[in-house]
This record gives C-alpha cells, sequence and structure tokens, in this order.
C-alpha cells in the first residue's frame, strides 16, 4: 500500500560536499544545507522525510559496519515508508547497493541510492536530477504495488539493478553501467519503466540480514603473478574466499603451481574460489578454453556474469549464513537477487 512518503537518507558523498578552506579539497557537510540547495523538492507531492548518517562520509571509508547501519535504518522504517532513497557517494556506490541487495530479504519496496559527480550547489551540478528522479522512481506505485521492489543505482538518467552495476567514469555524468543487464528504467520526457526486467514483489517477510564475512579477498590474475604471492594470499590466516578476477571467459594460467594452489586453498583449507571475469562484460564459459576448464577443476566456483562488487558481497552474506559447503555452492551459482544471468 502506497502513503505517499519517501525515506531520503544521507551517507555522504560529493553531492553534499563543499570545498574545505584550507586544503582545496571536497568533505562533506552538513545535510540539513543539501536540502536548502533543492526548493523544487517542496514540488513534490509526497512526504520527503530527511535522516543522515552522524558523521557523513566519502563513500571510500564506507565499510560493511555502514550496510548494516543502513539495513537498520529501513528495517526500522520499513512500515512507514513507500520508498527509500539514499544519497551515497558514487566511488563504492555499487558495493553498497550490491551488499544490501542481498542483506534485505524479502524486500518489496524500492531502496534507490544515487550521488553525483558534482555537489549540490555547483552551478552545473548533476546532483538535482538524480535526486529528483531518484524519489519519483522510489514512490512509483501502481495498484498499490510499488514499481520497482529492489535496490537499484539511478544515475543520470539511468535505473540500473544495483546488483548489476558497476562505476564506469570517474569523468563523466554517466558513471555507472551494468554491462550484463539492461536498464530497469530510462527518465526522458517521460519515465519508462521496463516492467519485464523488475524483479516481482516479494511475498515473503521482510528482514534484514548483518551477519557478513569479512575474510573475503578480490584477487585479479595477470601474468606477473608470482607462487609467492598466490601462497601467501592462500594462507592468510582465516581466509575463507577468493574472488578471482580471470581473463576473458574464465581462463587463467595451467602452471602446476598455480592449480596446485588452489587446489590446496579448496580441498585443504576449505577456502572458496570464485571464477569471475575481469572483462567488463559477458560471463564465465568454463568448458570453452582448456585453460578455463582446468581452474574450474581444483574445485572453483562459477561466477558465470557477476559483477566483482556482486561476487563478494554475495559471497560476505553466504559465508554468513553458516552454509554447508554444498549448500552454499549451490546458493552461489544460481541467482538470489537477480544478480547473475542462468
Ligand atoms: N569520493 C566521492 C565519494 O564516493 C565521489 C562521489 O561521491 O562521486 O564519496
Amino acid at each position: 500500500m502506497s502513503n505517499n512518503k519517501i525515506l531520503l537518507i544521507y551517507t555522504g558523498g560529493t553531492i553534499g560536499m563543499h570545498k574545505d578552506a584550507e586544503t582545496g579539497a571536497l568533505v562533506p557537510f552538513d545535510f540539513s544545507k543539501i536540502l536548502e540547495q533543492i526548493p523544487e523538492l517542496k514540488l513534490i507531492d509526497k512526504q520527503i522525510d530527511t535522516i543522515s548518517f552522524e558523521k557523513p562520509v566519502d563513500s571510500s571509508n564506507i565499510q560493511p559496519r555502514h550496510w548494516i547501519k543502513l539495513a537498520e535504518i529501513i528495517e526500522q522504517n520499513y512500515d512507514h515508508y513507500d520508498g527509500f532513497v539514499i544519497l551515497h557517494g558514487s566511488d563504492t556506490m555499487a558495493y553498497t547497493a550490491s551488499a544490501l541487495s542481498f542483506m534485505l530479504e524479502n524486500l518489496s519496496k524500492p531502496v534507490i541510492l544515487t550521488g553525483s559527480q558534482l555537489p549540490i550547489g555547483d552551478l552545473r551540478t548533476d546532483a538535482k536530477e538524480n535526486i529528483i528522479t531518484s524519489i519519483e522512481i522510489a514512490g512509483s506505485y501502481e495498484n498499490g504495488k510499488p514499481l520497482v521492489p529492489e535496490v537499484g543505482i539511478y544515475f543520470e538518467f539511468k535505473l540500473l539493478r544495483g546488483n548489476r552495476t558497476v562505476k564506469s567514469s570517474a569523468e563523466h555524468f554517466n558513471a555507472f553501467d551494468s554491462p550484463n543487464y539492461a536498464p530497469l528504467a530510462q527518465s526522458g520526457v517521460h519515465l519508462k519503466f521496463f516492467k519485464h526486467r523488475i524483479l516481482p514483489v516479494s511475498q515473503g517477510i521482510f528482514s534484514i540480514h548483518k551477519k557478513l564475512e569479512e575474510n573475503v579477498i578480490v584477487l585479479k590474475v595477470h601474468p606477473a603473478l608470482t607462487k609467492a604471492q598466490l601462497s601467501y594470499i592462500i594462507n592468510i590466516p582465516g581466509l575463507k574466499a577468493v574472488i578471482l578476477e580471470t581473463y576473458g571467459s574464465g581462463n587463467s594460467l595451467t602452471a602446476d603451481w598455480f592449480l596446485g594452489l588452489l587446489k590446496q586453498a579448496v580441498t585443504e583449507k576449505g577456502i572458496h574460489i570464485v571464477n569471475i571475469t575481469q572483462c567488463l562484460s559477458g560471463s564465465i564459459s568454463p568448458d570453452k578454453y582448456e585453460t578455463g576448464r582446468k581452474l574450474m577443476e581444483t574445485g572453483a566456483l562459477n561466477g558465470k556474469d557477476l559483477t566483482t562488487e556482486a561476487a563478494l558481497t554475495k559471497m560476505m552474506y553466504l559465508l554468513g549464513k553458516n552454509l554447508s559447503k554444498k549448500a552454499l555452492k549451490q546458493a552461489f551459482e544460481r541467482s538470489i537477487r537477480g544478480e547473475m544471468s542462468v
């Protein structure tokens, strides 16, 4: 049911920054000042309430505890609002959106992350359109049902699925891409929703999952990777998983030391190795090349077309559920929040 109320949650990011008088560098400032900059919000026919992190952060400082804080804010306010808009720095927005997509179980309301490349006070800012349209999206209901009952990122006229999104430009207003999944909505003269791409409203009871395993590492395969480096990594005490960014369709070197160390990690240490591609788009096809097939023979999991952000946070989430090795593999290799193509 829609009650025409949106909660705007401010975490920090360029959108609410100003230049520090001494250093000239951008630092977050008080949230109340941000709203003064967008008088247009008063024209929206919805009640917009706001809540701010006590200490707004540049999103480079976002950590799992901030994801938990966001999930808690949403949980505490879940029944009182139609939807949620999270103002967040763009640097780690894709990580936060991916993490939240897993942590918010049975989500049936819109959670839209947005931010901007220029501060809201800047004459040429992209912040206003991003915030206003995000609020529109979060409040879009049809027959009492939300049009976007999932975690999305809205930036520069596109709504993307959060756990499919990567930051692809440090320069352009169009800073995000969802290389393996087309946009959920497009904003032009009309706000057009592509309903066939949007997840259905969940029928289960909403809850949040707060246990995230942090002993997970991301490792990019490259031609100069050494045995000593890989050996050091798999011997990190307490390490539970390695998200391995491989070449192309899931290929990596086939040297005995490389495959041997991975096998040892999986079988002797119980470390989960995930094969994802370091390419911006496309998927793992483990049987296409010998080099990919041999890697999968070590017991690696097939990350298919997951982004690094989604693979990392999905693993942190699933490890937090204390599943058996088999159950974790099953859950990891299928789509649980629309994060991978099956
Ligand atoms: N460093 C900033 C942040 O992620 C960049 C931005 O907001 O776009 O907080």
